[in-house]
Parts: structure tokens; C-alpha cells; sequence
């Protein structure tokens, strides 16, 4: 039995969901052991169409949760409206776990029945600018590509005739390439919000590669480790006082890089400028409601706030869409950057949300069950 709080590497026992997995295939093993034992009734897996397209789905067939598995870091997609309404185990980002918790709040997902298996995450790129640049930057034809891995600090790919070629992240990044640019300024990499948060940081020895560091964040993940020990898909080992300690030396770094990226792309607008700003940012809107569609946080639907203030022949009152939403999601965007990854005239909405949301959501306690307390925006308008 594991118990709250515990930090263990795990594997998965099949040898061939262990190859498969990004880093000991635990995560695919203890999905598919709460499908096996009854505890949900579907898994959400991604089904894999080539290196740079995935789909999520959910399925309640144990050997097709085995089948899958593997990081896609070219695939930024959001899973969290496949837990709406549904007793559920997925796979979760933190932007993913926050997106379920703010379903949540608003009586979408019943988080006693959904389990999530949080994945450590520096970050995810975007398809199209990963084709770009694997052609300029690594002269690689990107169907030629059979696998990614980050290692170091570089971002490496594997082509079919078996060579490796790598890069370091940051001078992909000086170069426009690289993570998405909510994820070079996200400050959550460890999903201590999820049930489990599981990554790869801090494995190290011959387990590299082959194991994956999980800790035990609530009462849920610990019924999700025991379940998958009892039904022989996972076995596990406390980690070392070493691995622990790399992998807290690895978080911190990558936060203060986030914090860095923080400084330069969410600068403070002042006063004066904050409209002007505003309208120009929007100006190359085309009215579409894309961001709106694929926000994994907005439920308001038919009655949306947003819509009521909108016509098609007004272009201010075009402009009022953005701001209620501004508005409204200033206490619970997550940053998770679907808006801009789908915006068709390439607005980086989410920057734009983030510079307004990251001030109202500062005090926020992101530690185990905090991100469901009352934010502190709301506090104090409640004053
Ligand atoms: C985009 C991304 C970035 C990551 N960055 C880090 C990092 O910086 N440091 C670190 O320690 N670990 C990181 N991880 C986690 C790590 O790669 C492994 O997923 C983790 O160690 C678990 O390994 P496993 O073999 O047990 O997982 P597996 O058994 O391979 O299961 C992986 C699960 O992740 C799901 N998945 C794959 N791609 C995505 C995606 N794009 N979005 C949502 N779910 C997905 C799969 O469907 C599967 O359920 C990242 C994962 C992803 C997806």
C-alpha cells in the first residue's frame, strides 16, 4: 500500500506497455488498471495519426488504453472537456488538471469521480511550427521523423534511418521555435494539482528512460497506485533522497525560467495605454468565436455574456466580446493557449488574457486542493 505523500519510481510490468511509455509506460498501466478493476467507466488516450497530430478519446477497452501511450510534445491539445459529465481516468497536463477543476467550480466534472494522472510538462509546441522548424533549424524533412526526446535541455529527433540530431531549447526559442509561448511562461510544471503527478525528472542510473517518478498527491491517487500494484500492471520503489532532490533542483529551474519568460511577454500595461492596446491587439479580429469555442474553461453557452453583447454589423460592440470575456475569465484562464493555437488570423489571444489574468490570479495557491478555494479576485470584489 502507498500512502499520501509518497514519492516512488514505477514501471509498467507488460515489457512491451514499458517500451512504449515515454518513461516506464506507468502512467498507460495505471489507466488501463482502473478501467480493468471497475473504478472508471473510460480512459481518455490520445490516438496517434503521425508525430505531429493526435486525437483524444475515450474508451472503455483495457487492451486499447495498453496500446497507447508515449509524450506528444507536438500535440498542445487540451483534454479537459472530455471529463465534463463522465466517470473518467485521463492523462493531465497541469493546464489540463486546472481546466477540470475549473469544470468543476461550475458543476461540469464531479472531481470524486474523475481521476487524473497528471503529466510533469515543460511545455508542448505547436505542429505547424515544429514542421517550420525541423526544416530550418535541424534540415530534417519532418515526415522523416519517427520520434522526439528532451534531453538536457535539448530537443532531439530521431529520423528513419536511424539518426539523432539535437538541439538546445533555448536557441530554438531565440529563434521563434520551440514551446508554445504560454508554456515558456507557465509556472506550473509539476501537476501537484492532479492525483498523481508522474514525469520523468529525477529518474536517473539505468531506471532512465524506463521509469517514471510519481508522487502521490491525494487520497485518490493513492487508490489509483494501490489498484494498479494489486491488479500486477505497475510495480514501484520509493525514490532516493537524489532522485528527489533533482528533481526539485530541475522544477526550480524551470520556474525561474518561466518567471524570466513572465518579465519579458507579460509586462505591465500602464493605465494610458491599456485601451489603445486593447484595440489594436484586436483589430485584425475576424469575428469568428473560435476562441470562445475552444476555451476548455468557458460554460456558459447559449446565454454567453459575451455573445449578448455582440453584433456583426458594430464593430465596437465586436470588441465588447473581448473584453466581457477578459473579464470573465480574468480570475480563471489557465493559459493553456487553445485560443491562440486556433485563432485563424494569428492573434495571441492568450497572451493578450494572460496579461490581464496573471495580476488577478497572482496570490493563488496552487498546492494540493488550493486551486478550488475562492480566488483572491474574487475576494476582493467581495469586499
Ligand atoms: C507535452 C508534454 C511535456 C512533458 N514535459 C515533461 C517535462 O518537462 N519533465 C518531465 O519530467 N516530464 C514531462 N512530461 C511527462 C513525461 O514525458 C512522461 O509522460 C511521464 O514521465 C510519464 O511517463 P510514462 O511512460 O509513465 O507515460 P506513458 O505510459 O507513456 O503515458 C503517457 C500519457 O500521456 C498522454 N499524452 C501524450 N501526449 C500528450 C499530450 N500532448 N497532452 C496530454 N496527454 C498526452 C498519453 O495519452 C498517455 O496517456 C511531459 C509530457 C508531455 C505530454
Amino acid at each position: 500500500m502507498v500512502g499520501i505523500g509518497d514519492k516512488l519510481l514505477g514501471y509498467a510490468t507488460n515489457p512491451d506497455v514499458r517500451n512504449r511509455g515515454a518513461s516506464g509506460g506507468l502512467v498507460t498501466a495505471v489507466l488501463a488498471a482502473a478501467l480493468e478493476k471497475g473504478m472508471v467507466e473510460g480512459v481518455v488516450v490520445l490516438k496517434r495519426i503521425d508525430e505531429y497530430e493526435a486525437i483524444p478519446v475515450i474508451t472503455d477497452d483495457v487492451q486499447e488504453v495498453l496500446a497507447s501511450g508515449g509524450s506528444m510534445h507536438a500535440v498542445p491539445v487540451n483534454l479537459t472537456k472530455h471529463a465534463v459529465g463522465r466517470k473518467i481516468a485521463m492523462p493531465g497536463k497541469p493546464c489540463d488538471v486546472r481546466g477540470v477543476i475549473e469544470q468543476a467550480k461550475r458543476n461540469g466534472v464531479d472531481l470524486e469521480n474523475t481521476y487524473i494522472v497528471g503529466l510533469n510538462c515543460g511545455g508542448s509546441m505547436h505542429p505547424v511550427v515544429t514542421r517550420e522548424m525541423l526544416i530550418r533549424m535541424y534540415e530534417i524533412d519532418p515526415e522523416d521523423v519517427v520520434g522526439e526526446e528532451i534531453e538536457k535541455g535539448k530537443l532531439i529527433f530521431k529520423t528513419k534511418d536511424g539518426e539523432e540530431k539535437a538541439i538546445s531549447i533555448d536557441e530554438l526559442e531565440e529563434a521563434g521555435y520551440g514551446r508554445r509561448e504560454n508554456c515558456r511562461y507557465c509556472t506550473i510544471k509539476i501537476p501537484t494539482n492532479a492525483d498523481l503527478a508522474c514525469g520523468n525528472w529525477g529518474v536517473i542510473g539505468e531506471l532512465a528512460g524506463s521509469a517514471t517518478f510519481c508522487e502521490v498527491m491525494n487520497e485518490k491517487g493513492k487508490r489509483l497506485l494501490d489498484n494498479a500494484i494489486e491488479a500486477g500492471f505497475i510495480e514501484v520503489q520509493p525514490a532516493d533522497e537524489k532522485s528527489i532532490a533533482i528533481r526539485n533542483k530541475v522544477n526550480s529551474a524551470m520556474l525561474k525560467l518561466g518567471d524570466e519568460w513572465k518579465g519579458r511577454l507579460l509586462t505591465e500595461i500602464h493605465d494610458q495605454e491599456r485601451l489603445t492596446y486593447y484595440i489594436e491587439q484586436f483589430a485584425d479580429c475576424i469575428d469568428c468565436g473560435a476562441c470562445r469555442e475552444v476555451c476548455p474553461v468557458c460554460t456558459c453557452g447559449e446565454d454567453s455574456k459575451c455573445t449578448m453583447f455582440h453584433s456583426l454589423a458594430d464593430n465596437y460592440k465586436m470588441s465588447m466580446y473581448h473584453m466581457v470575456r477578459l473579464l470573465h475569465l480574468s480570475d480563471s484562464c489557465i493559459g493553456c493557449g487553445q485560443c491562440s493555437d486556433i485563432c485563424p488570423v494569428d492573434i495571441p489571444v492568450t497572451t493578450i488574457f494572460r496579461r490581464f489574468a496573471d495580476p488577478a490570479q497572482k496570490k493563488r495557491d496552487y498546492s494540493p486542493g488550493m486551486d478550488l478555494q475562492r480566488p483572491p479576485f474574487l475576494e476582493l470584489m467581495l469586499k
